[in-house]
């Protein structure tokens, strides 16, 4: 089978509406041919994106469904109690469906744009892997790793070496992640690499969020000193959260 007629069939090849034997042609094409192997990985990664985004918006309709539902009921529960009309109490149900529904949009505003830094952080992460362009400074020492960003950046990312905790700087280099530069430090745990994005973010909470897993990668992030991080890997999320813990709150040095 030729590039071509794969292309063309790589749709219905991913809904499974294809004949076995015309399948099967196209599975033994994809095994031998990159190219049409990148262009099925494009195609799934487009359908899952636009499925996502269907998701996300049908999420708002609902919140706005409930708030009034929520609002019919508490008007109902003060009909029930036939109080003469208080205006003071209208205006609260009314505020508080106001409140209800700017908070459950901001949930959702703030939810959609981790989403976002999500895939920018994998793609990041995998493009160090794939580029060959793992490190600018290749660099077990922390004291030449820090002062390397200097002038690079207008921030100085906390670099601290977990080697003692079995888990090795290997080095840095410069990486851009929602339209600006941000620090990536290079870690090592076992064979696997350890990606931690870092860049200012004022007002972040400290700690770190629960891990989150795209396209077979898992991430933590999370906030210290004032600075957003990002760790992504494909190790296990247990020794990864071992990991984002001591970002989030380095061991004091003496
Ligand atoms: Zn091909």
């Amino acid at each position: 089978m030729e590039c071509r007629d794969v292309r063309d069939r790589l749709s219905p090849f991913l809904d499974d509406e294809l004949d076995p034997v015309t399948s099967r042609e196209i599975s033994l094409h994809l095994a031998s041919c990159p190219d049409c192997a990148a262009a099925l990985d494009r195609q799934r990664k487009l359908g899952e994106s636009l499925r996502r985004d269907l998701e996300y918006h049908r999420a708002p309709d609902l919140l706005r469904a409930r708030v009034a539902h929520a609002v019919r009921a508490a008007v109902r529960r003060e009909d029930a109690r036939s109080r003469p009309s208080s205006p003071t109490w209208r205006w609260l149900s009314a505020a508080a469906a106001v409140i209800a529904l700017a908070g459950g949009t901001w949930l959702l505003t703030r939810g959609r744009a981790d989403d976002l830094t999500a895939r920018e952080v994998v793609s990041g992460h995998v493009r160090s892997l794939m580029a060959n362009h793992l490190t600018d400074v290749a660099s077990t020492d922390q004291h030449t790793v820090k002062p390397w960003f200097a002038g690079k950046l207008d921030f100085s990312p906390p670099v601290t070496d977990f080697a003692e905790a079995g888990f090795p700087l290997v080095g840095g280099r410069l990486d851009y992640l929602e339209d600006h530069s941000v620090a990536a430090l290079v870690y090592q745990h076992r064979n696997h690499v350890i990606n931690v994005f870092v860049w200012p973010m004022a007002g972040a909470r400290e700690g770190a969020a629960p891990a989150v897993t795209r396209q077979g990668f898992h991430m933590i992030h999370g906030a210290h000193a004032g600075m957003a991080f990002w760790v992504v890997s494909d190790l296990n999320v247990a020794e990864l959260a071992t990991f984002a813990g001591m970002f989030a709150a380095p061991p004091a040095r003496p």
